[in-house]
Parts: C-alpha cells; structure tokens; sequence
C-alpha cells in the first residue's frame, strides 16, 4: 500500500528544522509552462516539508511525471545547494548526462553549476551544485570520504530499477546519515522510484528504523487501452513490423513507440519500416507488404463489429484479473477503430500520398546525439516512431507518443555461477515491466498499447516484478568495493534484497584467487582486503583488469596495460560488421562479405610469431592505437577511419576518456609514474607482447583453457579444437571472430565465454603452462621439487632457482616441468 503522508510530524534527534530559504532561479517562459504541467509540478511544497524533517524521504511516481528534472530543482529553490551539493544518482549513464542537460537548461544555468560524471566522463568543477552522476561513481567517492561531507543531500533516482549499486548505497547511506545527523551538518537522502514495489525500501526494518514517509505523485496518466495478441507469434520483430504499419495506415495522429530486445533488431526494425514508408512515397507504390495490408484491411472491413475497450483508469494499478482477456472480449489482433478505419479507407480510394514516418532508434550504445533526437518535434507531417530497447522503459521519456508497441521480452545477460559462462536470454520482461511499457501511451492523452503476445503469457509466463540485479549477477566488483569500505561480513550488510549467499561465496573465492582478499584459510567469507586488493579497488575498473593494472608497473609496461585495459573495458569496441548508418533512408543491409573481410583485416594486423600470440588483445591494442593516429588527421577522419575498420566510433572516444581517467588516478597512486597524458601508443617490443600475456594471465587466472586430447575416433571430429575450461565439463571452443581461431593454441585465457548454440570463448590469448605457478599458484599442485638438474642456492644459503613438477586446477592438468 503506498501511503502519501502530508503532515508529517516525526522527528528525529539531531536534526532541527532548518529556517526557509529561496534561492531565485531563472526560467525561460517556455520551460516554466512546461514544467507547471508536470503532475510533480504540485509537490513541490510536500517534498520541500518531508524533506526538511526526516531524515529519509521517499518519492513515487509514474514515469515521465518530472521526479528526476524537478526535484534537484525544488531542492535548490528550497536552499540545499548553499551547504553542499545536491547528488543524483542514474543506474544509466544516458539518464545522468541528458538529465543534467536538461536541467541546466531549465534552470538557466551552465554546466558548470549542473554537471555529471560517469565512469569516465563528466564536466564537474569546484563551482557545481548539481551533480548527476551512475550510481557507481557515488559508490567510488564514499570510499574517499565515509561521510560524503560535500553533499547536502542524496538522490537515489530510479530506485525501482534496483541496480546493484543503487541496491548498496541505499544500505551504506541507512548507516551514513545517522552519524551525519549527530556530527553535523545533516545529509537528506531522497529514494526516488517508479511506483514498483517500494515496500523494500519502506518497511524494511534493517535499513531504516522507522519507516520513511512515502510521497506518492499522482500522475495524470491518461487510461492506455492493452491490446493483447491472440496468438504469440514466433517472430517477434515481423509481427511488431505489422502492427506498425496497421497503427499509421488505420489510426489517427500520435507517436509510436515499439519496445524490441536489442540494437540488431531495432535497426533491422527501423530499416522495414524506412523502406516501406519513405518520404513522399505514394501509395501506389508496388510494395508487396502494401498490397497484403490491402487486402486485410478489406477483410476487417468485412467482419468489423462494436467491441468493448478495457480502459485501465488507474494505470497499472489495475488488478490482474480485471485486465482485458482479449479471447474473452473479442478483441484480436485485427480490432480497429471504426472512426478511423472509414477515414483510413477513403484516403485509400482516393490515392492520396501516405504520410511519411519519422523512424527514429534509440539503444544504449547509440551516439548521444542520436540518441537526443528522440526529444526533438517530428518533422512537419510525418508520424514519430521510436523502435526502442528498454532503455526507454523508465529512464527516458520520449514526448509525443500515443502508441505502444511491446514484443513482451528483453535481452538478459545470465551468468552461470559457477562456472562463469554467460549467456544473453531474450526472455519474457516482467509484468510490471510490461506496464511500465504501456504506460508511457498515456502520456499525451488516452493511448493504446498492443501487445505482441496473448494475455495467458501475460498471467502465467510473466513474472509479477523483475528479480533485483544484486540476485543474478555477479559481485566481484561490488564485493571488493565493500572490502574495502571494511565491511567485512558482507552477508549481515542492510540489503534492500540481499545478494544469494552462494554468490557472494563464488566472489570471494575468486577475489581470493586474484589476491585482492585475505586467504584467511576458515573459509567464513570474512576475508579482510589486502594491499593489492586495495589498489586494485581504488582503480575505476573490474578487480580483474584492477589486477592488471597494479602489476603493470614493472618492466615499463604501464603505458600499453593502460591502453589495453581501457580497450578491453569498453564494450563492443570491435565490431563483427560495420554499423549500418542510420540516416540512409534505404539500405540494402549489411553486406555479409564485411564480416570476413574486417576478420581478414584484423588476422593482418597481428600477423605472426610473438604479436599473434597475444592474440585478440593484440588487435584491441592496434585498434585503438591506429584510432588515435587516425584521428590527428582532420575533421570526421576518426568516422571514416571507424567505418572502415569496423570499430565502434563512440567506444574509441570512451576508451579514450577511460584511458585518460586511469592514467591521472595511476599519477595519483604512483607519483613516479609520471604518465604523459595523451602519447601516442609504442607499439609493444616482442619482450613487452610476452609480459603483456603474463600480465593478462596474472588476472585471469580463473578463466584459463587447455586444448582437449585427442580422445576416442568417434568423438575426433566433434571435439576438433574443442577447449575444456577450469570446472567445467561441457567442451568450449574459441570463439571464429578471434584472430586466435585457425591457429588455437595448446594452452589459453580468455576475457569471455560465452553460450548460444556451443559455449564459445572471446578475446583469447595464448599462455605459456610454465607460467602458472608463478602466476596462478593458488590453483597449482607442486609436486616433489625435481632434483635434476639440482637447485642452486643464493649466499644465504636459500634455494633459488629450482625445477618443479606439478597440475594445474582442480582437472589437474598436467604442467611440464617448470623452473621457478
Ligand atoms: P520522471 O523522472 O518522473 O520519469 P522526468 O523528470 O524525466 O520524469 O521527465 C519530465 C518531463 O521532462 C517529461 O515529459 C520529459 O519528456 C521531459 N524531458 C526530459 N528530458 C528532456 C529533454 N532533454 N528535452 C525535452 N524534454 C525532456
Ligand atoms: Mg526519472
């Protein structure tokens, strides 16, 4: 049950009422009246009074209603940049630059005064107010200061979305504000969310003692009509294609708004529906789909009957069962709007030109510029048409739409566990999701929303809610982040929704493994940090990659284990095949000769011997380095150099902004190191290519492969260059993109595996198996010490130099026999 609470009468020790204040602020007449129509807009004086007497204060409401761009606002008004900054946290970077965007904008003020900073970007400075940051970096600054002295207050935006680091700082700041409540001056924390499923937060008596009052924003929402499918079709992505050109052929003006599961299938979307509604096309246009939709339209004609629409007055708080059963109403997939279909067909018979579409797509990885097309008026004429992943869920909301398309799945990366494989499932969202959905039709007025899939999915595939992120992923990161915070015990931490013990185990285990943690030898998964664990923690990267780095600076290697890492972090740096542009108004789609040609490309790149050998770590490092080179050479050369490469254009820049935040945190840590800025990158020696393998090893110790024997005939052919991974059984094999692949190598490491039709191994190095005693020793048996050739000792009389025996792993592979 969500209360709104008005007078609020509670208060706590220690924390008087503050006198008002009112910080004037500018706004153009344009943004003042947009804003006086946001259903928050009405708040604004509840959230100023909860705020200023309790310590915690939680706001609900609806997408799109203006919790994020107004409350920092009301906040400044209302005083709390005076005494320190207002933080706002974003599970999504997207959401923290745009929304830091808009609300510089709507305030008047630069980005100087509201900033953001992610990961490895951001424009802060000593005089900003607002600062929008992900939810990771907040988790970063409280290891530098316990108390975060330079907030007034906290935001915790997007609560309902329950990322891990969200998930965290709310439990670590359940223990921050009492110590800031007694030593002064306060800290306000604010747990914004959808209105999800907040009982987690509210009556969870481990993180807050008493209950924090809930304001729950009453949004205009407009009813949204669910149209649900009859069938679930197989595909998806056709089937979404269909109902869009029904929705812009039968009803009347409003954005359409279609939720698919991922980037491919969004731009394979938005190409169809280019090609078939391109500006100034007629409608005599021999289109095959046109002349199909002709035909059905005609047969809905015929068979068009009154049907009664289930309009959901109090989206989504509509019990399930009174949600429309479309076979029970009559409603299929073909039901239309009578009004509209008379209009519709009349233009029809009258030839008129169709009205163009203004397709539009929006993914994570999208350029930020095109992502920011989405809030920009559809040119004059056409209809909007956003095809969308869940970005668009909750984070950003897109004007204009009065349309909902959903294909009712999402894509997921599972981890397994145990043994560390992961998979991308497109699987069924959740329910809440999938009003979530819905509701953003209802933004403009009544809306509709057709569901690619029956109401029975709905009632017994779909979950109610989404599992928390902190339950399925794993918390390497997060759990040595908390190590280093000291928190020891990790599974008695105040967790909205606690992490699976056996997770935490897992990450123990492997951060032990990396030497981050103490091996305490009890096994009670209290390992203190250790020094090498705190470096790596203190570095904006994975423990892995952190691992990397702290023990790069030997032999010189700083410089290229910078380069490497940044370009290993950033994701989909390389593509399989160039990005389609998303300007051409038709494209032939991709060329599937681009594939082997960017592989040829890359197999050039490493050529043999040495360089080979560092495999698909070698060709991240030419990659980016060509990039930079390339980039000197004028305007948009990085473009064309991008494109015809096959790298992704917006990675290249973020490796370069990640690769620029590592080397001023290194000059920190290490004030020897004295790492040039912006040098262009040496290529590695053959010396440097061996120790930059050791190094990779030296992080990846857990994720190491040895080719399989040859076993019985039969299985000769199936098992061909198959890999058997530590702890696991089923056979893995290297990955075709890899430059690795042909020559597949006895024994590997590798940054990824990964399922679909086998398990497949990506970003592979070879190794030398003498080096995993000194690099791996945790998981090696030494056998008796040889004594042939016999050791020799040092002056002191200690053994220096001997030649050992021994297996590797649990599978206890055999190691040749190794000098250590
Ligand atoms: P909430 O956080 O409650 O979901 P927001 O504060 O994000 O709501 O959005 C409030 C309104 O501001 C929405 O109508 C949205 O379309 C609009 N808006 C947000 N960002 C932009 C932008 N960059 N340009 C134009 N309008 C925007
Ligand atoms: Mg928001």
């Amino acid at each position: 049950e969500l209360i709104t609470q008005r007078n609020h009468t509670r208060k706590t020790e220690g924390d008087a009422i503050e006198p008002t204040v009112f910080v004037p602020v500018h706004r153009a007449e344009e943004v003042q009246q947009q804003r006086s129509k946001l259903p928050i807009f009405g708040e604004e004086q509840a959230v100023i009074e909860a705020v200023r007497e309790n310590p915690v204060v939680i706001v609900a409401g609806e997408t799109g209603s203006g919790k994020t761009t107004q409350v920092p606002q009301f906040l400044y008004e209302a005083g709390y940049a005076l005494k320190g900054m207002i933080g706002v946290t974003e599970p999504r970077r997207v959401a923290a630059i745009s929304m830091s965007q808009r609300v510089a904008y709507e305030m008047s003020l630069s980005k100087d005064i509201v900033s953001y900073q992610i990961r490895y970007d951001g424009n802060v400075t000593p005089d900003t107010k607002i600062k929008f940051m992900t939810d990771g970096v907040l988790l970063k600054e409280i290891q530098k200061d316990f108390l975060l002295k330079s907030y007034s207050v906290i935001i915790l935006d997007e609560a309902h979305e329950r990322s891990v680091f969200t998930d965290v700082l709310i439990g670590l700041l359940s223990r921050i504000l009492p110590i800031r409540a007694k030593r002064g001056p306060p800290l306000k924390l604010l747990i914004m969310s959808a209105t999800l499923r907040i009982e987690d937060f509210v009556e969870n008596t481990r993180l807050f003692r008493s209950p924090p009052p809930v304001i729950t924003v009453d949004s205009r929402q407009f009813p949204v009509t669910v149209h649900f499918n009859k069938q679930t079709p197989s595909d998806y992505v056709e089937e979404a294609f269909r109902k869009v050109c029904k929705i812009h052929r039968r009803l009347p003006e409003g954005g359409i708004l279609i939720f698919l599961t991922g980037q491919q299938e969004v731009n394979h979307l938005c190409r169809l529906l280019k090609r078939t509604f391109p500006f100034h096309a007629t409608l005599d246009s021999e289109d095959n789909v046109d002349s199909q939709l002709d035909k059905t339209i005609k047969a809905v004609k015929h068979k068009r009957h009154k049907v009664p629409l289930v309009h959901l007055e109090d989206f989504p708080l509509v019990p399930l069962d009174e949600q429309t059963g479309d076979e029970d109403l009559g409603l299929g997939d073909d039901e239309l709007l009578d009004d509209d279909m008379d209009s519709f067909l009349s233009n029809c018979q009258s030839g008129l030109k169709e009205q163009p579409i203004h397709v539009l797509p929006l993914y994570s990885i999208l350029p930020s510029h095109r992502q920011a097309e989405v809030f920009k008026d559809p040119p004059e004429g056409s209809r909007l048409c956003v095809v969308a992943t869940n970005v668009a869920e909750t984070s950003l909301t897109i004007p204009h739409i009065k349309y909902v398309v959903d294909c009712g799945k999402q894509k997921m990366r599972v981890y397994d566990q145990v043994t560390g494989v992961s998979t991308f499932h497109v699987d069924w969202t959740s329910q809440a999701s999938a009003n979530q959905r819905a509701g953003r039709a209802g933004r403009v007025g009544p809306g509709h929303c057709y569901r690619l899939y029956s109401s029975a999915v709905f009632k017994d595939e779909m979950q109610i809610y989404s599992e928390a992120e902190i339950q399925r992923k794993p918390i390497d990161d997060l759990l040595l982040q908390m190590k280093a915070l000291n928190i020891r015990k990790v599974c008695n931490f105040p967790f909205p929704s606690p992490p699976k013990q056996e997770n935490i185990e897992a990450a123990e285990r492997r951060l032990i493994l990396l030497g981050a943690l103490e091996d305490n030898g009890k096994g009670d998964f209290a390992s203190g940090i250790t020094g090498l664990g705190m470096t790596m923690a203190s570095l904006p990267v994975s423990p892995r990659f952190g691992k990397m780095l702290s023990l790069s600076h030997q032999q010189g290697l700083l410089p290229l284990a910078v380069w490497l890492v940044a370009a290993m972090t950033v994701p989909e740096l390389l593509l399989e095949r160039p990005l389609t542009t998303g300007n051409a108004q038709t494209s032939a789609g991709p060329d599937k000769d681009d594939r082997k040609r960017l592989q040829a490309l890359r197999c050039t790149w490493v050529g043999q011997g040495d360089s080979l050998l560092l495999g698909d770590a070698m060709v991240l490092l030419k990659a980016v380095g060509a990039a930079e080179h390339a980039s000197c050479s004028g305007p948009r050369s990085l473009s064309k150099f991008c494109a015809k490469y096959g790298l992704r254009e917006k990675a290249v820049i973020e490796v370069r902004k990640l690769r620029r935040q590592l080397t001023s945190e290194i000059n920190l840590l290490l004030p020897n190191a004295n790492l040039p800025l912006d040098p262009f990158l040496q290529p590695p020696t053959p010396d440097q290519m061996r120790l930059l393998r050791q190094l990779l090893l030296s992080g990846l110790v857990d994720q190491v492969a040895k080719k399989m024997g040859p076993g019985p005939e039969r299985e000769k052919k199936q098992l061909k260059r198959a890999y058997q991974m530590l702890g696991m059984e089923d056979p893995a094999w290297i990955h075709p993109s890899s430059v690795l692949f042909t020559s597949s190598p006895e024994f590997l490491i590798f940054l990824e595996a990964f399922q679909s039709n086998k398990v497949y191994l990506r970003g592979v190095v070879a190794i030398e198996p003498e080096w995993l005693p000194t690099f791996a020793p945790k998981q090696c048996n030494i056998l008796t010490p040889l004594e042939d050739p016999p050791p020799s000792y040092d002056s002191e009389g200690d053994r220096v130099v001997c030649w050992v025996t021994g297996t590797f792993g649990k599978e206890a592979w055999e190691l040749p026999r190794v000098r250590i």
